[in-house]
This record gives structure tokens, C-alpha cells and sequence, in this order.
């Protein structure tokens, strides 16, 4: 008797395959059941079994070949729809990378890991079934501005750029947007990204005081793997709401997704700096276009690139894409920080802290106020400096100093982290006159704390200096702990890096301080004057939040500058916290040097054991580009020569990087993907051997 012969099907299956390429990331498998795209399955490759993810269009198996069947399937989890699949393909497409590398990468980890049964057993476990959206009504009413902004998102399509001033109440019109559009639909969910979680924890109380826990999850990389996979499921099945979390939320599978917040747009942690180098703000634009949600960008200092694609229209310009919403007042009516600049050249040579800024500094405490110092160098000095023989303390394997940490007395690169214990003597020339040169947040602590002693608070007791920065904060709750002093007020003055700037609703500081501003405005990278006035604004915005209080003391919040530049553009803009005149007069930079917003870049970076090496394979990238005649190369896109970057070595690996530049998008796209099997033909020859990576970096921040 003859067995009924079975049907196999050919499946698509998308698994991260190890190679660094767009194609070969879509294998084909046999399969008795016809499975429809999206399904998660796990498939055999090579020895091992892996995850993935059924894909769309018709297997390609290859010829004379047996498919092996799928291993199984994850059929507990319902397939992800086409939304997210075409978001992965374009994010894979349009930021050159490996489609498998995208798709399993925007998955929990756990996942990766779970046998069906395994899965099945915790899907069982009941998560609580009644959540209903219980919106506790919100006790305030919208101000005129924020009320303007409401109805805007309400009766338009966006994309939204909402430019805010800190504290004029943006978080509240998230609130209000998601609370109308859960109630108007309810399936309805809704994304809310923030660039590091840990450092907003107060959105999520936010949040979750006003819709309940049930419906609000998290996702981000601070989350045990566990608790990551619930948070996942949660959104992917529906049953939460509201989804918030940091960059890699943009690729959450969120089937009925309405609405994306990205609260403060600007912020650079949106870009990934590793591996597939995605901007989650710009993809969050794109998956609100493809999947009909609402985009609301948010911040009080917007991108140019935002704010440039918010131009109102004119007589001869059809304006931006997007729609900017302004509110510039503040709630409650706390002005914004008056500006106090010190003269540097007017100072005493060496001056850290000038009189007037340690004047004020005493008199707020006195007073039981608060004060933030702000400087962008953690440890205790850049370097440490032999007198003698100019021996510097530099990092053996980097083309960088070891930082001098005072506190465990080591030497540490910031670059490749290797640390050794600070010598007794020059290891140059055994001189003991060994000290340290420039100054990190850890001597700024320690200076302070000394030209402080002797000033009390108004209860009597002793001023307290503190200090967060990477080196407080590396213990899991070392931030938090920290934070809850500052808000607690037992903490007078606070010194930091750019991690205190951000986000916190510190009610009592009244007094900002930066003082030592200068290094970023002669930069050689264009962004700099853009990210210190952000930097700068924001910590402007940290002060004098509880305008209650300021009006009652007749106090009024400020923000130093110690700079010997005070004469420059930014200064000025600073003074009239006008953000409006500084994006108008950097983009007339921007446009007469045709940087972005008003050009595309692209970079190409190779890492090799020698400078040569890496050089080497971006001029063969460049030549072959040339050679072949490759889209767009000379009218549309232009190749600049390979140089190395600014840190050339990082733990002995040399680095060098090629810029692209084109004039229009689609133009750089249609070359970078012709390029690509080009860059990975080039890798496998024997003149780049030594080549031990190399990356494309589309919309790079940092050139
Ligand atoms: P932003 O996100 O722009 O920094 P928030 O939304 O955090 O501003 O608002 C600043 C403060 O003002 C918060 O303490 C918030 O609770 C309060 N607030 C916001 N909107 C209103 C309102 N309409 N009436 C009263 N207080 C408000
Ligand atoms: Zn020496
Ligand atoms: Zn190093």
C-alpha cells in the first residue's frame, strides 16, 4: 500500500545569518503546512537551530538541493503583520544592512532562546484580563497654548513637531493625545519613545498614574530578558496600550499602533552608534506614514533637521513637512533663567570658579536653594603630566590620554577602558613631579567642596557638594538612589556631565552653572554649536521649575557661562533663551557650506590593524565606485578622499572614515545599494587583509 504522497511547501524563512551582507538572509525550508508570513518559526542552519521569522514572496529554493523542514513552529504567538515587516525591510534597506540582522534584533532576546512548548507555558500564565483603560481624569485643564497644540494634533494629520519650552506642559498634551485617541478607538495603542528611560522615570509614573499599570509596559535595554519578552507580548497581542520606551521600541510589533510621541527629538540617543546605525526618530516618522499613526516629535530645542522640515510655507516655498505647534510659555508662569555671563579674560589665569559665580553660589544656598555645575568631562583631570620630561599619561593602546581618576587612584581610558594603577613616580624619567593637567567633574567636586566649606545652609548645617556623572551612577540604582537625594534637597550644590541636564524635574535648583562652555565652539564637527545651545537650554530649563516658590522668595533662577568667548552668537542667543534666532542663523551656516538638513551624508568607516590597511580598503571602495560608473557618482553624489578619525586608535585597532555627500536622498540610497556588493566583493580580497571591520553609516551624527 502506497502512503498518500504529502504536499511540502516552500518557505521563506528571514534568520540572522552571520554575514554582513543585504542578501542571503532569506533561506528556504520545507514545510507541510502552508505558513503565512510573519510566522515565527525555528529552523535548522548548519548545526545549529535558530529563530525566525516567515517572510513574504516565494521561496528561491536552490537547485538539486533538499530544503530541511522547519524544526517548528511558534504558533502561540500570532504572525507579525505587514507593517512591521515592512518596516524591518525598509529599515534594513535604507540604513544598509543585513535584513536578518533588523528583523531578529527587533525581537526579544528570549524569544531567540524559547522552545514552543517553553513559550506555550508562558502564555498560559493569565495576565490580568480586564485591562480596560481606566483613565484617571486629569486634574488640570489645558492652558490656551497647550489647548491650541491639542486641537491641532486632533483635527490634523502631522507629522507634529511640537516646540515647546521646557515646562510649558508638552508631556501634558502627550497625555491628553493618547488619553482621546484610546477612548475614541478601543483597540487603539500607542508608542511614546524617550531617549534613556532610566533618566525619565517620572514620564513613567506619569503615564501609569494616568491609564493605570495594566495598560502601559516598558521596553528598553535596562529591562531583565524576562521582563522584556512580557512587555513584548503585551504589545504585540494588543493588550497594552501604551508602549514606552527607548530607540529600540520603534520596532516593537504594535498591530493597531495610532499614535508616536518622541518626546525630546533632538536628543542624540536616538541614533544608534552600534551595529545597525538606525535613527529611531526617523523611523518613527516613517512607520507613523505606513502604518497611519500620528507622529508627534517634541522638544524645546528641536534638530535643525526638524526644524527645517517644519518651516512654515512662503510666497515661494510650499514649507516643510511637518506641522509646528508652538507653546513658549511656561507653566504657571516661572520665567525662563536670566543669563549670567563671567568674562574669562578678565579672570585671574587658572580661575575655575570666578568670584561672582562662587558668590551666588553661596548666597543660593544660604538661602536653601539649589545649584547644578555643569562640566563634560567626568574623572579628575584629562591627563596626568610629568614636569619634568613632558612624559603624558597615554593610553598604550589608544590614540587618547588615560583620564586621572583621584578617587581609586587609576589611570583609565574612556576609550577602551584599560586601567592601570597611577605610577608613584614619571615612568619617563622617574621625576616624582608627577600632577594632573586640566580638570574632570571629580576635581570640580573637590575644588567646590573646598571653596565652599565654611557656607551653611539656612538651617545651619554644612553645605553639601555632590557629584553624578558614569563614574557615581555605574552600580544598577546608584542613578536613581542619587537623584532621590537631589530631589530630597540633601543635596545643596550638584556637579555633573550632560547626564543631569537632561529631563529632570528638579523643583529647587535655581542656579545653572557651565563652566568651562568653550571647547565645543570651535569644534570641527558642525553639530557641536547645535548640541552645547541644546545642552545649555535644557539645563537652563532645569532651573526655576517651582515657580511658586521663586515668587514667593522674589527669587529669580539664572544660568551661568564662564567663557572667554562672550561676544559669540550663541552667547547672545542664550541671553533671549531664543531658539528661533540661533536654528535661523545655523542654518544659513548650514545652507551656505550645503551641510544637512540641506545635504545628505553618508559615511563609510573601515577599522583595520594599520592606518594603511584601512585607508586602504576605502580608496579601493572609492576607485571601484569610480570605476564602474556606479548611480549618481560625480553629478549627484560626491566621494571625499578616506582620513582617519579624530581618535585614530582604539584599542589597537586604527580607524578611518569616508564621507559621502549627495544632494538629494533617493540619489545617495540608489548609490549606497549599488555600492554595497561592491564593498563586500572588495572585503574578501588579499590586499585587505588586516580589514577587521567595516560599517556604512547613513545620516551619521557625528562626522
Ligand atoms: P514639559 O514636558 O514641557 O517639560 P510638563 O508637561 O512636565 O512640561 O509640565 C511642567 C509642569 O507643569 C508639570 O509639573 C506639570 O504637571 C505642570 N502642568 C502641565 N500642564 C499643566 C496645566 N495645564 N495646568 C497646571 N499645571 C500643568
Ligand atoms: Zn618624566
Ligand atoms: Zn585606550
Amino acid at each position: 500500500m502506497s502512503l498518500p504522497c504529502l504536499p511540502v511547501f516552500h518557505v521563506p524563512v528571514v534568520v540572522h545569518t552571520p554575514v554582513h551582507s543585504a542578501v542571503g538572509a532569506v533561506l528556504s525550508y520545507a514545510c507541510a503546512l502552508q505558513l503565512a508570513p510573519g510566522t515565527l518559526v525555528r529552523v535548522p542552519l548548519g548545526a545549529r537551530e535558530m529563530l525566525g521569522v516567515v517572510w513574504d514572496g516565494l521561496a528561491t529554493p536552490p537547485d538539486g538541493v533538499a530544503l530541511r523542514p522547519i524544526a517548528a513552529v511558534l504558533d502561540g504567538i500570532a504572525p507579525l503583520d505587514g507593517h512591521w515587516r515592512r518596516l524591518v525591510a525598509f529599515a534594513a534597506r535604507y540604513y544598509q544592512r543585513n535584513l536578518g540582522e533588523i528583523a531578529l534584533a527587533a525581537l526579544p532576546p528570549q524569544l531567540r532562546d524559547l522552545q514552543p512548548e517553553q513559550l506555550s507555558r508562558r502564555l498560559r500564565r493569565p495576565a490580568p484580563s480586564d485591562a480596560v483603560v481606566q483613565a484617571a481624569a486629569p486634574r488640570v485643564a489645558l492652558t490656551v497654548e497647550q489647548e491650541a497644540a491639542r486641537a491641532q494634533i486632533a483635527n490634523q494629520a502631522g507629522p507634529f513637531l511640537l516646540f515647546g519650552s521646557t515646562g510649558s506642559g508638552k508631556t501634558e498634551v502627550y497625555l491628553r493625545c493618547v488619553q482621546e485617541m484610546l477612548a475614541a478607538d478601543p483597540s487603539a495603542q500607542a508608542l511614546v519613545m524617550v531617549p534613556e528611560i532610566n533618566l525619565t522615570p517620572q514620564l513613567e509614573e506619569r503615564f501609569t498614574a494616568r491609564f493605570g499599570v495594566a495598560s502601559v509596559v516598558a521596553l528598553h535595554s535596562g529591562m531583565t530578558n524576562p521582563q522584556r519578552l512580557k512587555g513584548w507580548l503585551a504589545a504585540h497581542s494588543g493588550q497594552a496600550r501604551i508602549v514606552l520606551g527607548t530607540r529600540m521600541a520603534v520596532f516593537a510589533s504594535i498591530p493597531q499602533l495610532r499614535l508616536i510621541v518622541v518626546d525630546e527629538e533632538h536628543d542624540p540617543s536616538y541614533k544608534q552608534q552600534e551595529g545597525a546605525r538606525y535613527s529611531a526618530r526617523d523611523l518613527a516618522i516613517w512607520r507613523g506614514r505606513e502604518q497611519g499613526a500620528k507622529v508627534i516629535l517634541g522638544s524645546a530645542t528641536p534638530s535643525l533637521e526638524s526644524w527645517y522640515a517644519s518651516r512654515p510655507a512662503t510666497t515661494d516655498d510650499p514649507g516643510g513637512r511637518y506641522l509646528r505647534l508652538h507653546m513658549p510659555s511656561r507653566i504657571g508662569a516661572g520665567a525662563l533663567p536670566r543669563l549670567r555671563v563671567v568674562n574669562m579674560n578678565h579672570q585671574p589665569r587658572r580661575t575655575v570658579f570666578s568670584a561672582p559665580l562662587l558668590a551666588a553660589l553661596q548666597e543660593r544656598v544660604e538661602r536653601g536653594e539649589q545649584c547644578m555645575i555643569l562640566l563634560n568631562r567626568r574623572g579628575y583631570a584629562p591627563v596626568l603630566h610629568c614636569a619634568d620630561c613632558d612624559w603624558k599619561s597615554d593610553c598604550p593602546h589608544c590614540s587618547a590620554h588615560q583620564v586621572f581618576h583621584k578617587a581609586d587612584r587609576t589611570l583609565r581610558c574612556h576609550h577602551c577602558g584599560f586601567t592601570v594603577r597611577v605610577p608613584w613616580a614619571c615612568p619617563g624619567c622617574g621625576s616624582p613631579d608627577i600632577a594632573p593637567m586640566g580638570r574632570g567633574t571629580e576635581q570640580l567636586e573637590e575644588q567646590l567642596t573646598a571653596l565652599l566649606a565654611g557656607v551653611h545652609r539656612p538651617d545651619g548645617s554644612p553645605v553639601r557638594v555632590a557629584r553624578i556623572d558614569a563614574d557615581t551612577t555605574r552600580a544598577k540604582g546608584a542613578l536613581e538612589a542619587q537623584l532621590a537625594q537631589v530631589h530630597a534637597g540633601e543635596i545643596d550644590v550638584l556637579v555633573g556631565t550632560q547626564m543631569i541636564a537632561k529631563g529632570h524635574d528638579f523643583r529647587r535648583i535655581t542656579l545653572v552653572a557651565a563652566v568651562q562652555p568653550d571647547g565645543a565652539l570651535f569644534s570641527s564637527d558642525f553639530r557641536a554649536p547645535e548640541r552645547l545651545f541644546c545642552l545649555l537650554m535644557q539645563a537652563g530649563g532645569r532651573a526655576g521649575r517651582d515657580a511658586q516658590y521663586i515668587q514667593t522668595q522674589g527669587s529669580r533662577s539664572e544660568m551661568w557661562l564662564q567663557t572667554f568667548h562672550p561676544e559669540h552668537p550663541i552667547v547672545a542667543a542664550l541671553r533671549q533663551h531664543d531658539y528661533t534666532a540661533f536654528a535661523q542663523q545655523q542654518l544659513q551656516e548650514r545652507r551656505d557650506a550645503a551641510m544637512p538638513p540641506f545635504a545628505f551624508q553618508a559615511l563609510v568607516r573601515a577599522d583595520a590593524r594599520t592606518q594603511e590597511v584601512a585607508q586602504g580598503f576605502l580608496s579601493a571602495a572609492s576607485e571601484a565606485a569610480h570605476a564602474l560608473g556606479l548611480p549618481g557618482l560625480g553629478d549627484h553624489v560626491t566621494l571625499y578622499p578616506p582620513v582617519p578619525l579624530a581618535i585614530q586608535r582604539v584599542a589597537n585597532v586604527e580607524r578611518a572614515q569616508m564621507l559621502l555627500e549627495s544632494d538629494s536622498r533617493p540619489a545617495l540610497q540608489h548609490f549606497l545599494a549599488a555600492w554595497q556588493p561592491v564593498l563586500l566583493a572588495l572585503r574578501s580580497q588579499p590586499a585587505h587583509k588586516g580589514l577587521v571591520r567595516w560599517l556604512v553609516d547613513v545620516d551619521p551624527l557625528a562626522i
